[in-house]
């Protein structure tokens, strides 16, 4: 049980949700957007949540749209990482999305959730950093597109007031070979010791990891050694598994050593998929 009344607003405009946000706000009360709503009952129910009011995003139907223009391939940031499996637009975003948590929980996490919640895993954002993908931001008065690099350094760099509207994969993107892999502690269901998610575009690999390091990334020098001519596969990964951001993690799940080790074999077992060795 939740143990605190709140005020369940679903608006149907991105205008309104803003407008909600900041009427709610100046109004004294404590708000909070709401994707799948499943990160966010866990934390209420233990009390590390508390708020006077949930915007949910799922009545806004740029948020829910899965679709195609010429450029783009559009998801909406409250599409159900489960709708998201099923629709192949982008198969490396599908076939990562269907490896986080289980088939119940898939119906109700939202890729917008993921991406912000505060489980660090955050693996739906990999593929959006393998493509150089775009986000559309609810922000001020409306909506502004920025580059996933520039809005996702870790965790998401979003304001007080701000929602993730939708993600843009740009199409020249969506249907190249491609590798998901995980790697978890004891069943496939499970967080993840090592994610991989990667795809090659002229010759390059492209790669992005979670679950090493506290956080999500795609790192430049890990990615030049990746792609390093006249080595093995074995031989880049090693290179590469010792190129990262910060030491990997060392706690109960998995001990730095064993993360490095799937993390090398990882790492080799993509270079030799995508390079069809
Ligand atoms: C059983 C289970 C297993 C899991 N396993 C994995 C796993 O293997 N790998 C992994 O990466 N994660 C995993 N997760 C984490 C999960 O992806 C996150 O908890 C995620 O936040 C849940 O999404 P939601 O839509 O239910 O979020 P909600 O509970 O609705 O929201 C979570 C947070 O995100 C914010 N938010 C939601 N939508 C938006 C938006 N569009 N724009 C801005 N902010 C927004 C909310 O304000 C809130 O702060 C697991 C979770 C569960 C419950």
């Amino acid at each position: 049980m939740i143990p605190f009344d709140f005020e369940y607003c679903k608006p149907a405009t991105v205008g309104e949700a803003l407008k909600t946000f900041r009427d709610l706000q100046a109004a004294g009360k404590r708000v909070c957007y709401y994707g799948g709503g499943t990160e966010f009952i866990s934390l209420a129910r233990l009390g590390s949540v508390t708020t006077a009011a949930v915007i949910d995003l799922k009545g806004i139907p740029e948020c829910l749209t899965l679709s195609e223009n010429d450029q783009h391939v559009l998801i909406g940031a409250a599409a159900s990482l489960t709708q998201i499996a099923e629709y192949r637009a982008y198969p490396l975003l599908s076939d990562h999305c269907r490896r986080i948590a289980d088939h119940t929980s898939r119906n109700r996490i939202t890729i917008g959730g993921n991406l912000a919640g505060v489980i660090e895993y955050r693996e739906a954002v990999l593929p959006l950093l393998v493509s150089d993908a775009q986000v559309v931001v609810a922000r001020g008065e409306g909506m502004e597109t920025v580059s996933i690099h520039d809005i996702f350094k870790g965790t998401l760099l979003i304001g007080a007031g701000e929602f993730i509207i939708q993600l843009l994969v740009p199409r020249s993107e969506a249907n190249l070979p491609y590798v998901s892999l995980k790697k978890t502690r004891h069943s496939k269901v499970d967080y993840p010791l090592v994610s991989i998610a990667a795809s090659k575009k002229d010759g390059r690999i492209r790669l992005a990891v979670s679950g090493v390091c506290r956080y999500p990334f795609r790192y430049p020098p890990l990615e030049d050694e990746v792609n390093a001519a006249n080595r093995s596969p074995l031989e880049r990964a090693e290179r590469a598994a010792a190129r990262l951001p910060e030491p990997a993690v060392n706690d109960a799940f998995g001990s730095r050593d064993y993360r490095l080790f799937l993390l090398r074999h990882a790492i080799a077992d993509t270079i030799r998929q995508l390079e069809g060795a």
